[in-house]
């Protein structure tokens, strides 16, 4: 019975959770949004004696997205998703980061594989299902295992909170549409990651989340 391990390195001044998911036995894994720091990454990686399988994307922000070409070079990796609505996004990184005064290290991302609805990746062996949820990013895409009740949702939901919509291709209805017609219904014992601060269940969400109330 494989055992998925799961590593959070916080990295870019944003503090995004770039996430490490690996196979305890096998030690193969992915990793998921390495926006940045990417030296840390690699320290991760090494300290764990991952074999890295894949570079998963949720969304196309530069604090996700902008490490992404270097650690597909250095573990000679797929780049793998978004969805291509994010496709503008991930061809502004850099340009985003120059607004935000950050040149230099975020790059443009080129994935090797968009993702669509109803796709499935491997994670540590395991099959994630692909759920587009646009509203925080118009190609925001959510990691769901029903075998282990376990999403990693990026920046769709956080613990009390969502993700911000007044970025470009935000959309506020958009997003609380995507949070309760598609995470929400995978059930309240469904634990999650997120891409900053601490995740949850998708029951302490549906009731507390002042976001998700009427
Ligand atoms: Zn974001
Ligand atoms: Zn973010």
């Amino acid at each position: 019975m494989p055992k998925l391990n799961i590593a959070i390195v916080p990295v870019t001044p944003f503090e995004q959770n770039c996430t490490l998911m690996w196979d305890e036995d096998t030690k193969r894994g992915v990793i998921v949004d390495p926006g940045g720091d990417t030296d840390r990454i690699r320290e991760a990686v090494n300290e764990i004696g991952m074999d890295v399988t894949a570079v998963l994307l949720t969304h196309g922000h530069l604090d996700h997205v902008g490490g992404a070409m270097e650690i597909k070079a250095d573990y000679d990796v797929q780049i793998i998703g978004p969805h291509i609505d994010d496709k503008p996004l991930c061809e502004a990184v850099e340009t985003v980061a120059k607004q935000y005064n950050m040149p230099g290290t975020f790059k443009n991302v080129m994935p090797d594989q968009w993702l669509e609805e109803g796709d499935t990746v491997d994670i540590a062996g395991f099959e994630f299902e692909v759920l587009h949820c646009p509203g925080h990013a118009p190609g925001h895409v959510v990691f769901f295992s029903d075998e282990l009740n376990f999403a990693h949702v990026g920046d769709v939901l956080f613990s009390g909170s969502i993700g911000r919509t007044d970025l470009p291709g935000g959309n506020h209805d958009d997003l609380i549409r995507s949070i309760k017609t598609k995470l929400l219904p995978l059930g309240d014992e469904v634990t999650f990651l997120c891409g900053h601060g601490q995740g949850g269940t998708f029951g302490e969400e549906r009731q507390h989340n002042p976001f998700l109330k009427a």
